[in-house]
């Protein structure tokens, strides 16, 4: 009945007592357990030890008494009696009830019971009945190898997020120290380096094309290290990995199967975690959907982001983590001392709803956005054919809701757009503000397909057209 940690700290204290020194008994006992406990990580998922990878501010939280007991409470029978919140009365809220109507004809209820809950604080992993509606929608899309959630041993755990943007940026306040070297491709997602940047870490960017990351490129920049360097104190092996791996933002691209797998590999052979950054996941034009890194993951290397803002709402501030057990913890520790949880109230909203639709439900409603974003792509592709063929360039997305253009005979498109777009009433995102240095002159302009009617886009490429005309 004992774990290998406990059998082998026995061992260790019996050694110890024979030498009769109580001192030396239990430093041994001490460092012995620390050791194992890295051992047990290594059997489970085969060659990570996590501590490796933590910034000394995220291997120094620790859980707050008062959050353990919300959790345990929110696990509890409702007969339990607990005098040990410091949450306020709900009956003194204003709030009576909600009926939000739905789209479909349906509606979501908060009668009053639930009103109260959904405005009471909850657990900092987020409410039981989400969690567990997302691991098995994960088990069922990703069928992640390291993972048997259900098991003791299982080593993936799930956390909602505010948003994915929240994860991330606590995820890289996790790994991420102050001279490391970050391996991601810009360019890319501009909120990602706004949560980098200001860690101090040296971004090296790793060439893409529009398949997303180019896996040769990665191997040559990894060549500068000796894999054997990897766990040497002090080494600048690399040690974190970040990608958006379908429609890419800003550029639209995605990665194949077989790149993933590739970069999977150096990632194992380096000892890299990856942090995959998916919100547009469900906004894939084709089918089937391209697999994760996820689903590839059988050391438990990977961070992946899940985000509900494309597909239910983006306001009500739904993500998701998803990875080994150990890393979410430190996040959700790091939750528990800043927003404590997600809103409650939201994630109720969302929870109802999917409990309401089941896997199906939800997967038909992806299939229906999924259905307009890829309108509202042709659309976009066929005004870029009418209006910039001679001035423009770009390859279509097979995912997302951006289109990366990039403008022919101008090198830069800061002042273009800063300067003279909003004189032709157009207005475009400079493509300088994804790269590390956003001052390096870009030739590309992101436009979104999501918002504008295809009217309006074709209106809009062809004041770009003549924008770009008037400037050459
Ligand atoms: N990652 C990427 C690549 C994004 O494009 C965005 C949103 N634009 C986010 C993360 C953040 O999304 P959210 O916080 O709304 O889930």
């Amino acid at each position: 009945l004992l774990s290998k940690e406990t059998v082998l700290v026995i061992q260790i204290s019996m050694l110890a007592d024979v030498l009769r020194d109580d001192q030396f008994a239990i430093e041994q006992r001490f460092i012995i357990m620390f050791y194992c406990d890295d051992l047990f990580d290594h059997s489970v998922t085969g060659t990570m030890n996590y501590s490796r990878f933590l910034t000394a501010v995220s291997a120094a939280r620790k859980p707050s008494p008062i959050r353990i007991l919300t959790e345990l409470q929110q696990r509890s029978p409702p007969t339990l009696i607990s005098l040990a919140g410091g949450a306020p009365n709900p009956s003194t809220f204003p709030f009576q009830s909600v009926i939000i109507t739905l789209k479909n004809g349906g509606s979501i209820k908060f009668d009053e019971a639930s009103m109260n809950r959904a405005l009471q604080y909850s657990g900092s992993y987020g409410i039981p009945e989400l969690i567990s509606w997302m691991k098995d929608l994960q088990r069922a899309l990703h069928s992640p190898p390291t993972v048997a959630y259900a098991a003791e041993k299982g080593r993936m755990e799930m956390c909602v997020t505010t948003g994915s943007q929240e994860g991330l940026c606590k995820v890289f306040e996790m790994l991420i120290n102050p001279g490391d070297n970050v391996l991601l491709d810009a360019p890319t997602y501009s909120g990602t380096l706004a949560a980098l940047q200001p860690l101090g870490c040296n971004i090296i960017n790793i060439a893409s094309d529009h398949h997303g990351m180019i896996p040769e490129a990665l191997r040559r920049v990894l060549s500068r290290w000796d894999p054997a360097e990897v766990r040497r104190p002090g080494s600048t092996v690399p040690r974190v990995l970040y990608t958006i791996p379908n429609g890419g933002n800003p550029t639209g691209a995605s990665l194949t199967a077989e790149r993933k797998r590739e970069i999977y590999q150096l990632a194992r052979e380096y000892d890299l975690l990856i942090v995959e950054d998916d919100p547009y996941y469900f906004l894939q034009f084709q089918k089937p959907w391209a697999p994760t890194f996820l689903s590839m993951d059988v050391d438990g290397r990977i961070i992946r982001m899940d985000s509900f803002s494309k597909i239910l709402s983006s306001g009500l501030r739904i993500g998701f983590m998803t990875g080994p057990q150990t890393l979410v913890e430190r996040v959700v520790l790091h939750i528990q001392a800043s927003t404590m949880h997600t809103s409650t109230f939201t994630q109720l909203m969302v929870s109802k709803l999917l409990q309401d639709w089941g896997q199906d439900g939800f997967l038909r409603h992806v299939d229906s956005v999924v259905e307009f974003y890829r309108k509202q792509r042709d659309a976009m592709i066929s005004s870029a054919d009418r209006w910039l063929k001679d001035v423009a360039e770009w390859h279509t997305p097979t995912a997302g809701m951006f289109l990366w253009i990039k403008l022919k005979g101008i090198s830069d498109t800061q002042k273009l757009i800063m300067e003279k777009a909003l004189e032709k009433e157009v207005l475009l995102v400079p493509g300088g503000v994804f790269n590390i240095d956003s001052s390096l002159p870009c030739p590309y302009v992101r436009a979104a397909f999501s918002l504008s009617t295809p009217q309006q886009i074709d209106e809009a490429f062809k004041r770009l057209s003549a924008l770009i005309k008037e400037s050459l």
